[in-house]
C-alpha cells in the first residue's frame, strides 16, 4: 500500500520522473472506450475509473497509457522517483503537450504544487 491511495482523483494529478529522466503525469481518467492496461495486459472496460499515464519526453513531446489503478498501485509507482502531487489543473492535455514544446530545465518551474 503506496502513500499515494487513492490518488491521482479529481483534483489532485501526481507527477514522478523515470530512470531516463522522462515526467510520468497520472491523471485520474474514466474510459471512454476499451482500453488495454499495458501492465497486465488485461481490459481497462469502457466506463472504468483508471489511471491515465500521460508521459512528457525529456528530448520533447508526449505518448499515453491506460492503466488500471491497481497496477499504478502495485507497479508504476515505485518505478517513478521525485514522485508528488499536483493540481489536476496541471495535467491536461493541452498543458501537457505545451511543456513538452518545453526544454527540460525550463519545465521545472511552471509546476505549482498542492
Ligand atoms: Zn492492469
Amino acid at each position: 500500500m503506496s502513500a499515494y491511495e487513492g490518488l491521482p482523483d479529481t483534483r489532485t494529478s501526481l507527477c514522478g520522473l523515470t530512470v531516463d529522466g522522462d515526467e510520468v503525469w497520472l491523471i485520474r481518467g474514466i474510459s471512454q472506450k476499451l482500453y488495454r492496461c499495458p501492465a497486465c495486459g488485461g481490459a481497462v472496460e469502457i466506463g472504468a475509473d483508471h489511471v491515465i499515464v500521460q508521459t512528457v519526453l525529456r528530448l520533447g513531446g508526449t505518448e499515453h497509457q491506460h492503466w488500471h489503478r491497481r497496477c499504478v498501485d502495485e507497479i508504476l509507482i515505485y518505478q517513478l522517483h521525485n514522485l508528488r502531487r499536483v493540481s489536476a489543473l496541471e495535467s491536461t492535455r493541452e498543458r501537457l503537450e505545451r511543456r513538452a514544446q518545453l526544454k527540460p530545465g525550463r519545465r521545472r518551474r511552471n509546476l505549482r504544487r498542492r
